[in-house]
């Protein structure tokens, strides 16, 4: 009897042993798959607001990915050509237009009117104005934002899309104010043809009070949280102070243009016009190395130049990617792919 109870105590001792060993080797295991894991996540995952707190700095160190130790690219992936005209080189959200460069009146976007968005948060100066819908909801949403943060409801939209006989109107009346000075009216309007007010992507702001004085908006004050935020929205101050050699226009705090996201963001972290940020992406082109850049919405973006190859261009493009192409109203294509997280 007690010769049983021995042994049956030995055979639960043993049980004990082996399931003890059995959990130490799962914990020894799970241990070394953490010690594999890296500590940081590489620079590409970054986020944006990373990028923003190092602001004015050349956006190239932050936003590529040029690491040699990074592990070797996933295996070939199955590609989709994409076939570009001449004529697309003028179309796109993303065309630098400017005396040099021309709108050419082909944008493949229908245009709304702003007052579809009214709103009690900001005023318009007519009904009528004209706008790209996507860039519109942005801009909606900024001013209704900045209303809700400072209760200011005064901003006024006073011109957005200009078909070329307003523009010619407005160039008129300006070169009559400046009595013929051709080259003082050409800082503060553009030859017609050569605003961006024509894209249907660009607006201006100014200040209508509630005894119906206005004011011109001056990006000041209160109103700084715009001019410093509005990449979060898509928007760029199109016309800096500091660049009126390369955009040949005077400093305009109240002309924003659309350009959606990423781009807005990335020329934000830099101090490129846009005149500049264009060819700056000729610096990325198809056959090299890309710009990798992460918004601070967290979404992940590859980006490229194609110089246009006359009548026809091909684009090399991942195989069910999402991207978007636009010409560059100069020479060729950008193209922006969304990177699924898990790529
Ligand atoms: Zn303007």
């Amino acid at each position: 009897m007690i010769r049983r109870v021995v042994t049956t105590l030995t055979g639960l001792l043993l049980i004990a042993f082996i399931a003890a060993a059995v959990v130490w080797l799962i914990t020894a295991a799970v241990n070394k798959n953490r010690k594999d894991e890296p500590d940081n996540p590489p620079i590409a995952e970054q986020s944006g607001e990373t990028a923003q707190a190092e602001e004015q700095q050349p956006v190239t160190e932050e936003v590529t990915q040029t690491d040699p130790e990074a592990p070797p690219a996933s295996p070939p992936e199955e590609m989709q050509t994409v076939t570009v005209t001449e004529a697309d080189i003028g179309k796109g959200i993303l065309i630098l237009v400017n005396r040099q460069h021309p709108y050419s009146f082909t944008s493949d976007y229908e245009l709304i009117d702003l007052f579809t968005f009214k709103s009690s948060s900001y005023k318009f100066r007519d009904t009528g104005m004209m706008f790209a819908p996507f860039a519109g909801e942005k801009l909606n949403e900024m001013l209704v934002d900045f209303h809700n943060r400072t209760g200011n409801h005064i901003i006024n939209i006073i011109s957005a899309y200009r078909d070329i006989d307003t523009q010619q109107r407005i160039y008129d009346s300006k070169l009559k104010y400046y009595n013929g000075d051709v080259e003082t009216t050409e800082k503060w309007v553009a030859v017609p043809g050569s605003s961006e007010h024509h894209t249907g992507l660009a607006v201006d702001l100014g200040l209508y009070d509630d005894n119906g004085e206005s004011y011109d908006y001056d990006g000041k004050g209160e109103y700084a949280w715009i001019n410093e935020n509005c990449w979060k929205y898509g928007f760029i101050v199109r016309y800096d102070s500091a660049k009126t050699d390369l955009t040949g226009i005077a400093y305009e705090p109240w002309h924003f243009r659309y350009l959606g996201l990423p781009h807005a963001e990335i020329i934000a972290s830099t101090t490129y016009c846009y005149e500049e940020y264009i060819d700056y992406l000729k610096s990325f082109p198809q056959s090299g190395q890309h710009l990798f850049f992460t918004s601070y919405t967290g979404e992940r973006y590859e980006i490229f130049y194609v110089p246009s190859e006359g009548k026809e261009t091909k684009i090399e493009l991942p195989k069910d990617c999402e991207y978007f192409i636009s010409g560059n109203n100069v020479d060729g294509f950008i193209v922006t792919v969304t990177l699924n997280g898990d790529s």
